[in-house]
């Protein structure tokens, strides 16, 4: 991809957020994008931060811890969103690094997370990530168990936990789930919803996505 390619692909992208929320009566500034950067090089992501983008999805510790210190440095008003499944043993370097942590999903997570915030003094935003397809190799609270889990991440450990997010099953129709994530944050007063990727955003937002995490849509192929 062409720096002009990832540009239009940007503007593209934004534009077409814009248009689905005023078709849903929702305000266009009421969804963040969350551009989706893994395994792209910092040149790349260095295009769309230029642009005004400041919100970030990566999925390995590793690799983000790679790239976004020089970036963040150049960019201090980042927020970096951590997409992928955070083993225990990586917890530390997460809550360092990362302002949003969008896969918490088992309690022996939840509870490291709660101590290593305490200890470090820093506190990412939490999202509990739901696997709504009920997929065995899939990350994810199961459903059936979604309600005591967000309450104990609340209660129990004290997490700012401030919504869901969910990874709809490929193949299958995402409106479904999506209406079903939101429905669980509702039961709970959460107002943050992250759903829809680059092949299903526009669903996505039509049933409440306030975040949508879009890569091949502005980077292209992976
Ligand atoms: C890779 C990834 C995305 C972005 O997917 P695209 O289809 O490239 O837009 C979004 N969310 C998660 C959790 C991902 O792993």
């Amino acid at each position: 991809m062409s720096v002009e390619e990832i540009l239009a692909n940007l503007a593209t992208v934004q534009a077409t957020i814009s248009d689905a929320a005023r078709e849903s009566g929702r305000m266009p500034d009421a969804i963040t994008l969350v551009a989706v950067s893994k395994t792209h090089p910092a040149e790349r992501v260095r295009v769309v931060l230029a642009a005004g983008q400041r919100e970030f999805g990566e999925n390995r510790v590793q690799e983000a811890q790679a790239k976004w210190p020089d970036l963040r440095r150049e960019y201090p008003d980042v927020r970096l969103h951590l997409l992928g499944p955070l083993q225990t043993n990586k917890v530390a370097e997460a809550v360092a690094l990362f302002d949003v942590i969008e896969t918490v999903d088992r309690p022996k997570l939840a509870l490291a997370l709660a101590r290593q915030m305490a200890q470090a003094g820093r506190r990412p935003d939490c999202y509990i990530q739901v696997n709504t397809g009920e997929e065995p190799q899939k990350a994810g609270v199961m459903p059936a168990e979604a309600d005591a889990f967000i309450q104990a991440c609340l209660k129990d450990h004290g997490l700012p936990v401030v919504g869901l997010m969910c990874i709809p099953p490929t193949g299958e129709a995402p409106a479904p789930h999506f209406a079903f994530l939101r429905e669980i944050a509702r039961r709970h007063g959460l107002a943050t919803l992250s759903m829809g990727m680059s092949g299903d955003y526009l669903t996505a937002i039509s049933l409440g996505a306030t975040h949508v995490r879009i890569g091949t849509a502005i980077f292209g192929d992976r």
